[in-house]
């Protein structure tokens, strides 16, 4: 498969959707991002990579950091994580608050940002330098000791954080939440700022798509259950109330973070990260979208 003239293609093909998202102003950090930006990296198994358009551009993996905290708490907590977050799409909006206080505040999955803000609250209970753990995950994973976060971008998340506040101030009054607010937040907020490439963020997704092995360094991270339940999660809940949309499209697990990046695997076969920041009404990035479901129209491979 010539994968190289299969991202030229689509490259080309996605050109007109570039102007039909809008980029995410609640974050007022991320509303100046330029939406003729697009890139496109995807790394098979073997070791080779293949890449298309600004490669190196670092923007915020917001919430694709769900998924690298989710791994860490599957690691730490196991079974046990199912008592304090679900694993059910949730059919709303990533930030909506309407679910969580019926269902008592215990958030629907771990991509949602309820869920999220709970995986970090566990993953601070264990360990109070929990980004530190978090960023050194990813780095390693990565294999880039040089990625870091934007304070800005943290910070001015944090300013207009009001929906992220009242979801913790909820989960605080059902007592799901055991450590301070703001000790929990400050971390959420930098986990979302850490910047990253496309080429970055698809070697870090490599591990999943070996069954929880990284073929880069041979070592396990997740062993293959693990590995199952984290992308089957990505599937199911990774893109939101647009999780139908995207397995229907594209049929591959994805997560997608505001910031405009979209990761994805293809288990045995490759990983796949892809950068376009104008966003869809569901907050997933409109010509990543398009450039994944082209991807696997054009090489025949999803998991269906
Ligand atoms: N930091 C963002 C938020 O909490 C992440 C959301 C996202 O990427 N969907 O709102």
């Amino acid at each position: 498969m010539d994968y190289q003239a299969i991202l030229e293609s689509i490259y080309e093909d996605i050109q007109p959707y570039l102007s039909q998202g809008k980029v995410a102003t609640y974050i007022p950090a991320l509303a100046n991002a330029d939406t003729n930006s697009f890139a496109m990296s995807l790394n098979l198994l073997d070791g080779r990579s293949f890449h298309v358009g600004q490669t190196q551009k670092l923007f915020s993996i917001q919430s694709i950091s769900k998924v690298f905290t989710f791994t860490l708490a599957l690691q730490r907590y196991d079974k046990e994580l199912e008592k304090f977050v679900g694993h059910e799409p949730s059919g709303n909006p990533f930030n909506s608050l309407v679910q969580l206080e019926y269902e008592r505040g215990i958030a629907r999955n771990p991509f949602i940002n309820a869920g999220a803000i709970t995986i970090t609250d566990l993953l601070t209970s264990a360990n109070k330098e929990v980004f530190e753990e978090i960023l050194s995950f990813i780095r390693t994973i990565s294999h880039d000791e040089s990625i870091t976060y934007d304070p800005n971008i943290a910070q001015s998340e944090a300013k207009s954080a009001y929906r992220n506040y009242a979801l913790i101030n909820m989960m605080k009054s059902f007592e799901t939440i055991k450590n301070p607010i703001e000790m929990v937040m400050d971390t959420y907020f930098k986990q979302c700022s850490i910047m990253m490439n496309t080429e970055q963020l698809s070697k870090s997704m490599l591990f999943l798509a070996n069954h929880g092995i990284d073929p880069i360094s041979n070592k396990s991270y997740v062993d293959i259950s693990r590995a199952k339940r984290i992308q089957a999660l990505m599937l199911t809940c990774g893109h939101y109330d647009a999780s139908g949309d995207f397995a229907f499209r594209v049929g591959l697990p994805g997560k997608s973070g505001v910031g405009g990046g979209i990761v994805a695997t293809m288990p045995n076969h490759f990983s796949v990260c892809v950068y376009s920041p104008a966003l869809n009404a569901n907050g997933n990035s409109l010509a990543g979208t398009k450039a994944l479901e082209l991807l696997t129209t054009k090489t025949g491979l999803s998991i269906f």
